[in-house]
């Protein structure tokens, strides 16, 4: 039996170039939703520059507003980033930390650690994505998740359990239209509530939820939800498409 309401969260990346499109995208995405929809938990984490019109927009709909990355600093001399703090005062209430397309830049696991604290301290519920770069035949890549999530274990206090979310994002899936099947989704699921369980104690798996992402659509969206038993999805492309995230949601949500 599922034992959270399953979140959605549409990663918009660097989408899309202007503001006004960003606005017509997110009214979109919520008409496209309904009102009507229950059971589900939807986020979009939007641009910086967006954050404060698309806040306007969401704050009358169900969508939580989401931004892509955090500082570790509270403030101060940091050229370019933006604080928890100023996140908040938009009305950011989610963050993604850790994003492969981050880490292919050159964050590394400590500062992903750096900015889990950062937004957990903050009060943001925080969603780290992990995921191996790579499949071997040998297994070797549940060593490089596991990597992941220990950094970010290692320092966590437990009362930030319940606002984090770890989204299992396969770099090879991301934007391929690669999947991996239900039953490997199921077992990296498994395998990080036992890495998970190794910090805390066993109950406190259930506060996590475990997010599936990479090439996911409304055609895999059924399969991967109720055979991988995620508790939702953290969601790129699709997310530029109102109607192809919404059918999302829709499988998602409680008919
Ligand atoms: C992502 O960027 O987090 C992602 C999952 O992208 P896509 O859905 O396009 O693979």
């Amino acid at each position: 039996m599922r034992k959270h309401t399953p979140l959605v969260v549409g990663n918009w990346k660097m989408n899309p170039n202007t503001a006004a499109s960003a606005q017509s995208l997110c009214k979109e995405t919520i008409q496209s939703i309904g009102k009507k929809i229950t059971g589900v938990d939807v986020g979009l984490c939007v641009p910086f520059v967006y954050l404060e019109s698309i806040s306007k927009i969401a704050k009358k709909s169900l969508i939580v507003l989401g931004a892509q990355d955090i500082a570790i600093a509270k403030e101060g001399a940091h050229t370019g980033e933006v604080s928890g703090a100023m996140l908040k005062g938009l009305g950011v209430q989610q963050v993604i930390v850790g994003h492969s397309e981050r880490r292919a830049g050159g964050e590394s696991d400590e500062q992903v650690t750096q900015k889990v604290q950062s937004a957990l301290s903050q009060g943001l519920t925080t969603i780290v994505c992990v995921g191996e770069r790579a499949r071997d035949p040998q297994g070797n890549y549940f060593g490089e998740v596991e990597a992941q999530l220990r950094s970010i274990l290692m320092p966590l206090q437990k009362k930030f359990l319940a606002r984090l979310v770890i989204a299992y994002e396969p770099v090879w899936a991301i934007g391929s239209g690669r999947i991996p099947t239900a039953a490997e989704v199921q077992e990296m699921k498994l395998f990080i509530q036992k890495v998970i369980a190794s910090y805390a104690e066993r109950e406190s798996i259930r506060k996590v939820r475990i997010l599936y992402g990479g090439s996911v659509n409304s055609a895999n969206a059924k399969e991967l939800l109720h055979e991988g038993e995620v508790d939702g999805f953290l969601v790129g492309g699709a997310s530029l498409k109102p109607k192809e995230f919404s059918s999302i949601v829709s499988i998602c949500s409680k008919k």
